[in-house]
């Protein structure tokens, strides 16, 4: 469904495990990457081990790195701009490796993300593993959220470069009907897990293990016992057929555009990001707002100055009054100093008239909060 290139199958000397979550297939090909490098270098080497992602990165990731004991002040996460979109650049990625290999450290890991969380911004594969792999490092794909859609061909490009990766993992219970939790991770080369994961006591030998005709899952995951997770996925997948899970991916993004462009039609507010998935990232723009007094002047990247803090403050009492209607949930970021509301489509019974009720309580609570501010006339 996701047509993964064949070095990542079964069929092509790689494999897939089910893990609970994106943590836990981080920590686990964390773990087969040091495991990689030290076995070469020695152990005492752990100190000297760096990894990377980007300021979009998942938080996940700074925690898996400090599980496998990665020295905190050795985990980068390197800057994005808005006008890039906030992908990792690749020239960036390369700048600093350099600078810690000039100072006796060793690059080990990146972690690339197609779907971040805040925006759902997507790092450009093909250059960062280029560079990744110039310096023998092992590269992760962070799909959580955004991998489901690459069930549809129309979405599948955002993997595109996932052939020079080491690993790829998406969460099913994300956006793929399926309850938590559910993480589908593949890797290349198996036996990196297997090397740093195996064990082989006594009271677990078994012929079948022994005949190598098996996958000992215990190997490519931290604890030992399993859950049944893919049993939940194969009737999510038999129940629905692929047509069916393309078709509500689809939906999902068709709901979300129809939000952008009720969004990008009022002049008051901006869409913050460009929509990839079924998220709308979108805010109450500086110039709708006339009183912002007590905000201190800042410059945005493209040099212009403007009151970040007010706009800010009234973008987060416009989703608190959002929320506290009861009647949507919305949720924020905050992406290069900026406040923003999300807005997600994600559930199965949401219709196109909920989308236009959520988009009318915007504008209501937004009119009310830029009359007392004493802002732009309040839009019908
Ligand atoms: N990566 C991304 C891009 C995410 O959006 C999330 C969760 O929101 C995670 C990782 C963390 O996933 P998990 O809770 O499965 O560890």
């Amino acid at each position: 469904m996701l047509d993964l290139p064949r070095p990542f199958l079964f069929s092509g000397n790689g494999g897939g495990v089910i893990e609970g979550n994106t943590t836990e297939a981080m920590i686990c090909t964390l773990i087969a990457a040091r495991e990689r490098v030290l076995r070469r270098l020695g152990h005492n080497s752990i100190t000297k081990l760096v990894v990377y992602g980007s300021d979009q990165t998942h938080c996940s990731f700074q925690k898996a790195a400090r599980v496998v004991g990665i020295d905190p002040q050795n985990i980068r996460a390197l800057k994005t701009m808005q006008s890039t979109l906030f992908g990792l650049s690749p020239d960036l990625l390369r700048n600093a490796i350099r600078s810690d290999i000039n100072v006796g450290l060793i690059p080990l890991y990146l972690c690339a993300t197609v779907g971040t969380t805040s925006v759902t911004a997507v790092d450009p594969l093909e250059p960062l593993c280029k560079v990744a792999s110039e310096f023998g490092m092992w590269v992760h794909v962070d799909a959580a959220y955004a991998g489901s859609s690459c069930i549809c061909p129309e979405y599948r490009k955002f993997l595109d470069g996932v052939e020079f990766a080491d690993s790829f993992s998406f969460n099913a219970h994300k956006w793929l009907l399926t309850s938590l939790d559910c993480c589908c991770l593949w890797v290349k080369d198996p036996n990196a897990l297997v090397k740093s994961l195996s064990t082989d006591p006594e009271y677990l030998k078994n012929e079948a293990t022994e005949s190598k005709q098996v996958v000992d899952y215990k190997d490519w995951q931290l604890s030992l016992s399993r859950r049944f997770r893919a049993l939940k996925l194969w009737l999510v997948l038999r129940m629905y057929g692929v047509d069916n899970l393309r078709s509500h991916i689809r939906n999902d993004c068709r709901l979300a555009q129809l939000f952008e462009e009720l969004v990008a039609k009022d002049d008051r507010f901006e869409v913050f990001f460009p929509r990839n998935f079924a998220l709308v990232c979108f805010r109450i723009l500086p110039s709708a707002v006339a009183s912002m007094a007590s905000g201190h002047a800042v410059e945005n990247e493209h040099g212009e100055a403007w009151e970040l803090n007010d706009v800010n403050k009234l973008n987060a009492q416009l989703l608190h009054a959002i929320n506290a209607s009861g009647r949507v949930f919305m949720t924020h970021t905050v992406v290069g100093g900026v406040y923003v509301l999300r807005f997600a489509v994600g559930a199965i019974l949401v219709r196109e008239r909920h989308v236009i009720m959520a988009w009318k309580l915007v504008q209501e609570r937004a009119n009310s909060l830029l009359s007392m501010s004493g802002s732009n006339t309040p839009h019908a």
